[in-house]
């Protein structure tokens, strides 16, 4: 057994991606904020006003009426000061401070209530900016060219927007909005301030400064720390989840791995809590010093404030009326120092969502107006070139094939040759960067591809298992009917594994739901071909649906599609040549190139590549 007091090798934590903004956030500097800001509370405003216009005016609007009554009280305030401080019996005092003082009370209801309307609309618009942000998101990640997910930089945006950009948005607009309305606030107070007495508005900055100081001090500590702090929460999340997942739940068991991966949790954890613990401590002291400071600020404030009473500068009721301004200023301050800071950090993954958003919808398909095909006599391809982002060697030299209606067509040659990539440009699901595949007349770089997917069907070999009832994964969402159901799982003879399932069609397809149900490799795969019969394209390609099986099962499912192809036309992809004996012609290919084309009996005359491996498989199995 390990000894328990082993270090343990936590490995190496890529701190790249995560880190992405750290260089950013070391030098949170205050003017860095603050120029940054502007353009922050447009985009967030912006955001808000597109999820809900009425809500975001309402937002805006009682801030600002907020903002105006706070003022109102205020001056109402020094009315009643200066009646209750001026000469006189008593009751006559109160009496000459009533009106003023019926004013303070309404200034101070409707800020309370245009407050409640303020937090409302702000409160409604979270949920709504979360749904457009996410809405927008996955819009363009279903959208975008296949080809953006063979490109890296694509994925690592995306990662980074949909982990923590898509997420923030919510947070940007009620950051802005908390920044707009603390602005709001201190602005009143100064105003306020301005009116009483000139000198009053430099003894605000002086009340208010420590506590500026120190809310930026301690917000960035914490920052820097939370980002040093990454690559270790990923390594406990990551273990997290092997402690608690499905597919690594029956390992964790059988190797007994429980002590040791929560040993290692433990380690990453403990190692996290004397960091926040740090970090703690560091933040009670830098509040302290900032209370210390804000304390002695607001001393001077107060000594000068008697020494302007005591030279008749300003009149006891004003003196009065400015402690209350300081005092709702420096809740104000600190609050959009709070929020600042937050829209700040806020900001830099919001930016993330953004930059995704922007480079997605350059790689979204141009608008094409010629309409899509919906049938086709011939689809041909003459001197396709593709080559994959990143990578050096083309996966198509220069190849040219040629489909006609109801033929069965099959590609053959061995894995990586480039029969699925082929297969994919003559669907539409990539452009090639050389040479054109028609529908007939039709170039298909001049039609939505989109709509041009509607007439292709593929049965492909890494077939999503979608997490849906057994209904939906055969119809994908569409109605054609009860007949055209049964009979595309009657084909591929998914009937009889629907027939064993306990609610039937219904049953859900993933057993991490309640009463849902598990279907073995094979029957997976029954299940994506009926999916592919049950869309009825004019061209159906099965792409290996059968490489998890044996060579006589491929066989027989490859008859069983062409004679159930109804007079569709048929490609079918493979590397066991004995599947495709039967096929009108067939393509060989070759690192890329087509090698051979003709008919079985021809290519075996021909005497290439072709006879050579029909040969060696037919040796092999017998
Ligand atoms: P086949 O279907 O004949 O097995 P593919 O068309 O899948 O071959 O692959 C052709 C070549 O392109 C191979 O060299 C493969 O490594 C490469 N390739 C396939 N998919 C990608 C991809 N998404 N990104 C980069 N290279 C790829």
């Amino acid at each position: 057994m390990a000894d328990p007091e082993e270090p343990l090798e936590l490995g190496e934590i890529s701190f790249t991606d995560w880190n992405a903004h750290t260089d950013k956030m070391a030098e949170v500097a205050f003017l860095t904020v603050a120029r940054r800001l502007p353009a922050l509370v447009v985009q967030a405003l912006r955001m808000a006003w597109a999820a809900s216009p009425r809500d975001a005016v309402a937002a805006v609007g009682f801030n600002l009426a907020g903002g105006a009554f706070t003022a109102f009280g205020l001056l109402a305030t020094t009315g009643v000061l200066a009646a209750l401080f001026s000469g006189g019996p008593t009751p006559e005092r109160v009496q000459a401070a009533l009106p003023s003082l019926i004013l303070v009370a309404a200034a101070a209801g409707l800020r309370t209530a245009t407050q409640a309307g303020a937090g409302w609309a702000q409160s409604r618009l979270d949920p709504q900016v979360a749904r457009v942000a996410e809405e927008r998101l996955y819009g363009l990640t279903s959208r975008v060219g296949l080809i953006a997910y063979d490109d890296p930089d694509f994925h690592d945006a995306l990662q980074r927007a949909r982990s923590r950009g898509v997420a923030r948005a919510g947070s940007v607009v009620s950051s802005a909005i908390n920044a707009l309305t603390a602005l709001i606030g201190i602005i009143a107070v100064a105003g306020v301030l301005g009116v009483l007495h000139p000198v009053l508005l430099p003894l605000l900055v002086l009340a208010v400064l420590p506590d500026a100081w120190a809310a930026v001090r301690s917000a960035r500590m914490r920052y820097t720390t939370m980002y040093a702090l990454i690559p270790a929460n990923r390594r406990k999340w990551i273990i997290g989840e092997l402690l608690a997942n499905r597919t690594s739940a029956a390992e964790v068991r059988s190797f007994t791995m429980r002590g040791f991966l929560l040993r290692m949790y433990d380690a990453v954890a403990m190692a996290e809590q004397r960091v926040m613990l740090g970090l703690a401590r560091r933040q009670t002291v830098a509040r302290l010093v900032g209370e210390t400071l804000g304390g002695v600020g607001t001393g001077l404030v107060y000594l000068a404030l008697g020494i302007l009473l005591a030279v008749g500068a300003v009149p006891l009721a004003v003196a009065g009326t400015a402690v209350l301004a300081i005092r709702s200023g420096q809740t104000s301050l600190s609050n959009l120092m709070f929020a600042t800071n937050r829209l700040y950090e806020e900001g830099l993954y919001y930016t993330d969502f953004l930059d995704f958003c922007s480079d997605a919808e350059s790689r979204l398909p141009s608008e094409r107006p010629t309409p899509a095909p919906t049938g086709f006599s011939r689809i041909s391809a003459r001197e396709v070139t593709f080559t994959y982002p990143g990578s050096e060697q083309p996966a198509l030299r220069e190849v040219s094939v040629e489909i006609n209606r109801g033929e069965v067509i099959a590609f053959v040659g061995e894995n990586g040759s480039g029969k699925t990539t082929l297969a994919k440009i003559l669907s539409g699901l990539y452009e090639p960067q050389g040479g054109r595949v028609t529908w007939d007349d039709l170039d298909v770089r001049d039609v939505d591809p989109e709509a041009l997917r509607l007439s292709t069907a593929v049965i492909a070999q890494d077939h999503t298992r979608w997490p849906l009832t057994a209904r939906y994964n055969i119809t994908m969402g569409t109605d054609k009917g009860e007949e055209m159901l049964a009979s595309a799982a009657r084909v591929a003879g998914a009937d009889e594994v629907i027939a064993e399932l306990p609610n039937g069609y219904r049953t859900l397809l993933d057993r991490r739901f309640k009463d849902g149900a598990e279907l073995s490799g094979g029957q997976w795969q029954r299940i994506a071909v009926a999916r592919g019969f049950h869309r009825d394209a004019p061209l159906l390609i099965c792409d290996e649906p059968t490489a998890a099986l044996d060579a006589r099962a491929e066989h027989a499912l490859f008859e069983r599609i062409r004679e159930h192809s109804g007079g569709r036309t048929v490609l079918l992809i493979t590397h066991r040549l004995a599947s495709v004996r039967y096929a009108d012609r067939i393509y060989v290919l070759d690192h890329g190139k087509v090698t051979e084309e003709g008919t079985h009996d021809e290519l075996m005359t021909v005497n290439g590549l072709y006879a050579d491996l029909y040969t060696l498989q037919a040796t092999a199995y017998r």
